[in-house]
């Protein structure tokens, strides 16, 4: 069997594209979620790639899924951190729960896989994390403060664990998408919509595997070099 990998949020969305994407390319790949059953359920009939499920903000919760997953299936080689959410609003409407939502769902949640996974990593001399950020942390967005704040915390932490993992063969790096077409997208008004897209230089939206193709890049073996960056895949919207 293949590196373990497990990919956070990783039965619907861009995630299912990177749990397929590992697994084709030979990981074992696993994936998480958080509360849809139906959507995991007809994920791991489809793909045979076991879902777990539990919450990415919770610490605990964290922890004893990482000592499930290592029982299970090995311990964990590659770890993507792409579980999250929006709870849209302007700062004048924002409720203190849809701001701690997101900070905890988006940006502490990669301190809590991190952190379980990390040791492991350290003992072997081998680690891939991808960290999935968002054009809308490196650029902002209006009704977006909370999403913004947590996706541009997640480019910051992932320079600094690059920094505390690369003489132990663990490379950290980050991945932020432009708009992809998923349901967190396809919530977007129509209206709106059509104004996103009319922004983007490729004319288009992003599909999952635009994104799923950038992870087995990263995560390679051959890619020991490049920790502490981050991949904008944006159709040309916004170049950082
Ligand atoms: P999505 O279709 O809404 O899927 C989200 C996934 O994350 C689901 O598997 C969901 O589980 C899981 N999840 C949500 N909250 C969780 C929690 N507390 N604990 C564990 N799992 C949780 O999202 P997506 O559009 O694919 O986005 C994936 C990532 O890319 C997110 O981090 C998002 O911010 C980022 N991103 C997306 C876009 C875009 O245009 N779509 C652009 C930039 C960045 P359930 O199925 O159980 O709900």
């Amino acid at each position: 069997m293949g590196k373990v990998a497990l990919v956070t949020g990783g039965s619907r969305g861009i995630g299912e594209a990177i749990s397929i994407a590992l697994q084709n390319a030979g990981y074992s790949a696993v994936a998480s979620y958080a509360g849809n059953d139906q959507a995991a359920k007809a994920f791991t009939e489809k793909t045979g790639i076991p879902a777990y499920k539990f919450d990415v903000a919770d610490f605990n919760a964290c922890k004893e899924a990482v000592a499930k997953i290592t029982a299970d299936v090995g311990p964990v080689d590659i770890l993507v951190n792409n579980a999250g959410i929006t709870r849209d609003g302007t700062l004048q409407k924002m409720t203190p729960e849809d701001w701690q939502a997101v900070i905890q769902t988006n940006l502490s949640s990669c301190y809590n896989m991190c952190k379980n996974v990390i040791d492991g990593m350290r003992e072997r001399g081998f680690g891939r994390i991808v960290n999935i950020g968002s054009i809308n942390g490196q650029a902002g967005q209006y009704g977006q403060v909370n999403y913004a704040a947590a996706k541009s915390g997640i480019h910051g932490f992932t320079k600094a664990l690059a920094q505390e993992g690369a003489s132990k063969g663990i490379t950290v790096n980050a991945i932020a998408p432009g708009y992809v077409e998923t349901d967190m997208v396809r919530a977007v008004p129509e209206k709106v919509l059509e104004k996103i897209i009319a922004k983007i230089p490729v004319g288009r939206l992003g599909q999952v595997e635009d994104i799923s193709r950038a992870i087995l890049f990263l995560v390679a073996d051959e890619a020991s070099f490049i920790t502490g960056s981050t991949m904008s895949i944006n159709g040309g919207q916004h170049m950082y």
